[in-house]
């Protein structure tokens, strides 16, 4: 069986997603990881679009991609010009790329509504187009848009345009779900309807719009498809394209078919991270193989199989997809998930004083109102309080906010604390638009001059729940915080009736638990104390 081609849209389409941009130097380093991947299609974007779009193919062009190639995306020539003199088509062989990908109206209405021509003009705009652009040597690749749309109101129609690009010397012809609206079934009865066609190698790019984007590439595939198109993170206009990070999992791993990304699966779970930090998105915890979620575990009973065999309780090894098993802490969780949290320090087994007392500490904690699943970074702070190996980064001596608004300014905080660090008397102010940004900036305005690794660690999300809304005010608030340093994110989590200080308990474990895991072990591994100090990981 033929090996599917991989075709990246997340630069183009993937941008046009809610929330997604991206600087032109992210989308070199983007472009950089999904050639690592090993895709064999990069989309750049369209280059007639801004000087962005015609900057970034200026500075990919001179990268050297080891296997990826670059492609430029645009339109056909418009109605009654020459594609010589046409903008749209004179943009792609500016663009340098090895491959275009130009696309086309296939739905007759759009034909007709959109670009106010007739049905044969639009296929002379096809063929003309795609012709020049293979008389300039490049690879041509042609999107049908509104494929499924157009087959449906006029079959014949739709096979015609795919076979004008075909005959033209589109080296492949790729049916999108434009606007997404179609279910698996109706993908393959019309996959194979095309197949009796002549119409070369197919593609497909689907959207999202019925949620069934990846099952449609992947029965796209069964019915002959070899090039499927799609974004990293299933970003893309509305709810999105095909999810590569999905997509290409369920192509090796369930239908066993051949890509080039196949012996770099591991590398995925980094690279849906990578990119959404970049995006600046916090990723989707429950996308399926590269989410947080994706093989995490919660009962101590499910645990305890994992231990023994996972195969009974995973569909496949996360392993494969660079994801890791997590056992959530709970009160349901067992002595043996206890114990694997352990294993990083030491030889621990479920006899060991130390699981008793974390069991202990856990279920007291637990009814105080903290919740360790989602705070993983707390939790390893308690462990190594039981074993000794908890090094504090501060002493708090006392901290005072007061917030005050005025007739004419927005409400403000102003902050100031004292603490003990390293032996050192220090102070901290600042003033910040609620309690816990001035928190935050006081702690690293007392800790930064003698700590300035404090400076890469960010605060990246923060959520707040009420845990007994009976007690109105009184009632007691669960702080989450989310801290990143751009490689790692670690969750904490902070429990009090008032909500300052249950954010000063998550604020401070965040910084804590970096301290205690990146700094202080970056310096004893390091020989040279004194250098390491602002090692991270
Ligand atoms: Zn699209």
């Amino acid at each position: 069986m033929t090996s599917v081609a991989i075709y990246d849209t997340t630069l183009r389409d993937g941008m046009q997603g809610l929330d997604v941009s991206f600087t032109l130097d992210d989308k070199l380093k983007i472009a950089r990881a999904l050639d690592e991947l090993g895709v064999d299609y990069i989309e750049g974007g369209f280059p007639l679009s801004n000087e962005k779009e015609r900057a970034f193919f200026e500075r990919a062009g001179k990268e050297h991609f080891e296997h990826a190639r670059l492609v430029a995306f645009g339109s056909t020539r418009g109605p009654g010009r020459e594609a010589k003199n046409d903008t749209h088509v004179t943009a792609l062989l500016e663009a340098e790329t090895p491959t275009v990908i130009v696309v086309g109206k296939t739905w007759k209405a759009h034909v007709d509504r959109v670009l106010g021509t007739t049905p044969d003009e639009n296929l002379r705009m096809i063929h003309d187009s795609v012709s020049y652009l293979k008389s300039h040597g490049r690879e041509v690749l042609f999107d049908c848009e509104h494929f499924f749309d157009g087959y449906r109101d006029d079959p014949e129609y739709a096979v015609q345009v795919a076979r004008t690009a075909a005959e033209a010397g589109a080296d492949c012809v790729i049916p999108c779900d434009t606007n997404g609206g179609t279910l698996p079934s109706e993908v393959t009865r019309i996959y194979e309807a095309l197949s009796e066609h002549n119409l070369g190698p197919l593609g497909g790019h689907f959207h999202n719009d019925c949620g069934t984007a990846i099952a449609n590439s992947l029965a796209a595939v069964e019915a002959g498809a070899e090039h499927i198109q799609g974004t990293i993170n299933g970003w893309g206009e509305r709810c999105g394209n095909a999810d590569l990070c999905v997509f290409i999992p369920n192509l090796v791993l369930k239908q066993q078919r051949s890509c080039t990304a196949a012996d770099r699966l591991q590398r995925l779970t980094a690279l849906s991270r990578y990119v959404a930090e970049k995006a600046n998105i916090i990723p989707d915890k429950r996308q399926p193989y590269v989410g947080i979620a994706a093989f995490s575990h919660k009962a101590g009973q499910h645990a305890d199989v994992l231990y023994k065999e996972a195969g009974l309780m995973e569909h496949v090894d996360g392993g494969l997809v660079g994801n890791e098993r997590r056992i959530i802490l709970s009160e349901l969780a067992g002595r043996s998930t206890i114990v694997d949290k352990l294993k990083r320090y030491g030889d621990y087994d479920k006899k060991s004083p130390e699981v008793a007392e974390l069991i202990q500490t856990l279920k007291k904690r637990e009814q105080e109102g903290y919740e360790y699943e989602a705070a993983e970074a707390s939790f390893d702070l308690l462990i190594r309080r039981v074993i000794g190996s908890y090094r504090p980064l501060l002493i708090l001596k006392n901290y005072h906010l007061e917030s005050y608004k005025t007739l004419e300014a927005p409400a403000k905080t102003v902050g100031r604390l004292f603490m003990r660090s390293n032996s050192h008397e220090i102070m901290g102010a600042a003033v910040g638009v609620g309690p816990v940004e001035t928190l935050d900036h006081a702690l690293r305005d007392a800790l930064s001059p003698h700590h300035s690794w404090i400076n890469k660690v960010h605060l990246v999300d923060y959520r707040v729940r009420v845990l007994n809304p009976e007690e109105e005010t009184a009632a007691k608030v669960r702080v989450f915080i989310s801290l990143s340093d751009r490689n790692e994110t670690w969750d904490t989590v902070g429990v009090d009736e008032n909500i300052v200080e249950a954010s000063w308990q998550a604020l401070v474990d965040g910084f804590e638990y970096y301290y205690n895991n990146y700094v202080l072990e970056n310096v004893s591994e390091s020989s040279d104390n004194e250098a390491s100090e602002n090692a991270g990981p």
